[in-house]
C-alpha cells in the first residue's frame, strides 16, 4: 500500500491557502496533468490525487475533518464516491464553459444516457481492465441517436465446477496458513511504532480455501470465457470522442470491473460538414441565378429544404435555415443549416453565348 501525500502537499499550497488559491492551483494542475493533454503514464494518477485533494479541499467540511484528523478522517467518514460527490459542480466552477470540452472525456456527460463518471476512485482494490469498442456513425445517427448493440467479452461462471474451480465431486479444504481468512497479517516494529501489514494469502491466493483437484475445465479458477450482451444508447447530438461507460469492462472478482471506452467517431458526410449543432452545405448556383434570383430546393438532415436566392446575391452569401442542424447534445432544441452561394463561373463558353456576353459587357459599359 502507497502512503497517501498530504493534500496540501499534492496541490502546492499553504495550509492557510483561500478558496480562490485552491481553485487556481488546482486549474493549473489539472490542465497540466489531464491524461488527454499529458501523455506521460501516470498522467492519470497523478490527475486523480490532485483532483482528490482538490475534492476534499474545496469543500469546508471536508477540509476541516482533513485539517483535523488527516487522511484518516477523511478516509473514515466519507467513501470515495462522497468525496467526489457533488464536485462536478465545482469542476465547472473551475473550468467555466469550457468545462464540457475539456472533461467530457474523462467526466464523461453524466447522468440520463447511461455515461458515468469517467473516472473510477475506487482505490487501493484491483481493476479489471479497460475495455475499448470503436464504432463510427453518421450525422443522421447523430441527429436521431442510436442504440448500440454488442458484445463483450467476459468471463462467466465455469460449467463444469459451478464457479468454485474444484473438479465435480471433490471438496474444498481450509487453508491452513490464513486459517480460512484469505489474508495474512505481518507485524514489524520500529523503534516505538509497529507496522502492520495485511495481505493476501499466497497459499491461496486469498480464497481462504485450497483446491484438492483443480477442474479441469477452468483448471481451477472457476471461470471460463464467455459474452456478454450489452447495448447502450448514444445519445442525439454527440460528437466523436472517448466516452466511458463504468464498471461494464473486465470483471475482477472481489475487485473493480474495469470501464468499457465506446470511442466514437463520426463518419464525414458527403454533403454537410459540421461545426457542433451547426451544419454547414455549399449550394453552387450560375451567374445568371445569383444575378436574377433564383427559388432553390436543398438537401436537409431529413429530405430537403426550400430557400430563395434573391436578386443580386455575392458570392459566399450564406442562408440559414433555422432549426435544420444537429441536435443539442444533453440539451433541447437543434442547430441551423447553413447554406453558402458558390457561384459557377464558366470555363468555357459556345460562340452564342460569348456574343449574348459582349452585348451585356456594353451595356453595362454604357450605364457607368
Ligand atoms: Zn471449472
Ligand atoms: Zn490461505
Amino acid at each position: 500500500m502507497s502512503t497517501k501525500r498530504d493534500y496540501y502537499e499534492v496541490l502546492g499550497i499553504q495550509k492557510n491557502a483561500s478558496q480562490d488559491e485552491i481553485k487556481s492551483q488546482y486549474r493549473k494542475l489539472a490542465l497540466k496533468f489531464h491524461p488527454d493533454r499529458n501523455k506521460s503514464p501516470d498522467a492519470a494518477e497523478h490527475f486523480k490525487e490532485i483532483s482528490e485533494a482538490y475534492a476534499v479541499l474545496s469543500d469546508s467540511e471536508k477540509r476541516k475533518i482533513y485539517d483535523t484528523h488527516g487522511h484518516a478522517g477523511v478516509d473514515g467518514r466519507y467513501s470515495t464516491e462522497d468525496i467526489f460527490q457533488g464536485s462536478k459542480v465545482n469542476f465547472e466552477d473551475v473550468f467555466g464553459s469550457n468545462f464540457e470540452s475539456i472533461f467530457q472525456n474523462l467526466f464523461g456527460r453524466g447522468g440520463g444516457f447511461g455515461f458515468g463518471s469517467g473516472f473510477d476512485f475506487g482505490f487501493g482494490r484491483e481493476r479489471g481492465a479497460d475495455l475499448v469498442y470503436d464504432t463510427e456513425i453518421t450525422l443522421e445517427d447523430v441527429l436521431r441517436g442510436k442504440q448500440e448493440e454488442i458484445e463483450l467479452p467476459r468471463d462467466i461462471e465455469c460449467s463444469d465446477c459451478k464457479g468454485s474451480g474444484a473438479a465435480p465431486g471433490t471438496s474444498m479444504r481450509t487453508c491452513s496458513v490464513c486459517n480460512g481468512h484469505g489474508q495474512v497479517r505481518t507485524s514489524r516494529s520500529s523503534g516505538f511504532s509497529t507496522f502492520v501489514t495485511v495481505q493476501p494469502c499466497n497459499t491461496c491466493r486469498g480464497q481462504g480455501k485450497i483446491i484438492e483437484r483443480p477442474c479441469s475445465r477452468c483448471k481451477g479458477t472457476g471461470k471460463q470465457k464467455g459474452k456478454h450482451h450489452f447495448s447502450f444508447e448514444i445519445p442525439p447530438g454527440i460528437e466523436s470522442g472517448e466516452y466511458r461507460i463504468k464498471g461494464e469492462g473486465e470483471s475482477m472478482s472481489n475487485g473493480i470491473s474495469g470501464d468499457l471506452i465506446v470511442r466514437i467517431k463520426v463518419k464525414s458526410h458527403d454533403k454537410f460538414k459540421r461545426d457542433g449543432a451547426d451544419i454547414f452545405y455549399d449550394e453552387n448556383i450560375s451567374i445568371t441565378d445569383a444575378i436574377l434570383g433564383k427559388k432553390l430546393t436543398v438537401p436537409a438532415l431529413e429530405g430537403t429544404e426550400k430557400i430563395e436566392v434573391e436578386a443580386g446575391s455575392q458570392p459566399n452569401t450564406i442562408i440559414k435555415i433555422k432549426g435544420k442542424g444537429l441536435p443539442h447534445q444533453g440539451s433541447r432544441g437543434r442547430g441551423d443549416q447553413y447554406v453558402r452561394l458558390v457561384i459557377n463561373i464558366p470555363k468555357k463558353i459556345d460562340k452564342h453565348q460569348r456574343e449574348l456576353l459582349e452585348e451585356l459587357h456594353d451595356s453595362f459599359n454604357r450605364e457607368e
